[in-house]
């Protein structure tokens, strides 16, 4: 059902208020790694604002390598955001990690994201498929393509067909940077299937002076979106910091980006 040789057309993910994902419509999305509390929400708010950019990411609910890490501010901080992403025009995608979790955030975001640790997870993959709201699905940590295209087919077949894949990194041998990004998982993904390509060059190489020069590989590579981690103070974020932009890097590579559309 995921498959381009099912539908031919490509699948154009509507958010409401004309923000529109997938076909030609070419998506950023940018926040923190973790929603760090208010004055964290509202900087972040104020830079996409800035940029005309529309949706928002973040996680309340994070997936950390060490359970003693910060693990996120939870439902509470997921609506505070909301409220304050309400008030001034931005969508929300946020991580949903167990199906306990979907009916409470499911009035409080726009976007469901499924993180590479649970790309395989098939039972929230199951109960994604019921929900009434679109889903980015990642790519697993040492998942093929072909087990991507696999995972977005449970939420399709359940009956969710507003879905956008994500290429974020894959393990291997490479310890030079986080994950090796797989460029080429790009125009594949697009051949295969007609569902939108997210890149997220931040997890991809996990390196903040080289995510600007991946994203824009990735929007070479023909992404319908780039999914970006940015704070005010990056030495200070809560998680990811030493993957994520500052205002400046990511007004820098928003502009860059921009420019570069223009061209295509
Ligand atoms: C994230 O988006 O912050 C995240 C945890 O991503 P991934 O699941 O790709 O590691
Ligand atoms: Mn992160």
């Amino acid at each position: 059902l995921v498959s381009a040789k099912w539908k031919v057309n490509p699948t154009v993910i509507d958010l409401g208020d004309d923000v529109k994902i997938g076909g030609g419509h070419f998506a950023l999305m940018a926040g923190p790694c973790s929603i760090e509390g208010e004055e964290n929400i509202m900087d972040t708010i104020n830079l996409l604002k800035a940029n005309d950019i529309k949706i928002m990411r973040g996680g309340v609910y994070k997936p950390r390598s060490s359970p003693y890490s910060f693990r996120g501010l939870g439902i509470d901080g997921l609506k505070l955001w909301h409220q304050l992403a309400r008030e001034n025009g931005i969508k929300i995608v946020s991580e949903v990690m167990q199906v306990s979790q979907i009916e409470a955030m499911h009035d409080y975001v726009d976007m469901f994201q499924v993180g590479a640790r649970n790309t395989q997870n098939y039972n929230l993959l199951d109960e994604l498929g019921r929900v009434d709201k679109p889903v980015m699905i990642k790519r697993g940590i040492s998942g093929t393509i072909d087990e991507l295209l696999h995972s977005a087919e449970y939420v399709f077949s359940g009956g969710n067909e507003r879905l956008l894949l994500c290429e974020r990194g894959i393990r291997t041998y490479e310890k030079a940077s986080r994950n090796t990004f797989d460029i080429n998982a790009i125009p594949i993904l697009k051949e295969k299937s007609h569902l939108p390509v997210i890149a997220d060059p931040s997890h991809g190489i996990g390196i903040r002076d080289h995510v600007g020069p991946v994203a824009m590989a990735s929007a070479v590579a023909g992404a319908d979106g780039i999914i970006f981690e940015t704070h005010c103070r990056p030495e200070e974020a809560f998680s990811d910091g030493q993957q994520t932009l500052d205002f400046n890097e990511a007004n820098q590579l928003i502009e860059k980006l921009r420019v570069l559309n223009s061209m295509a």
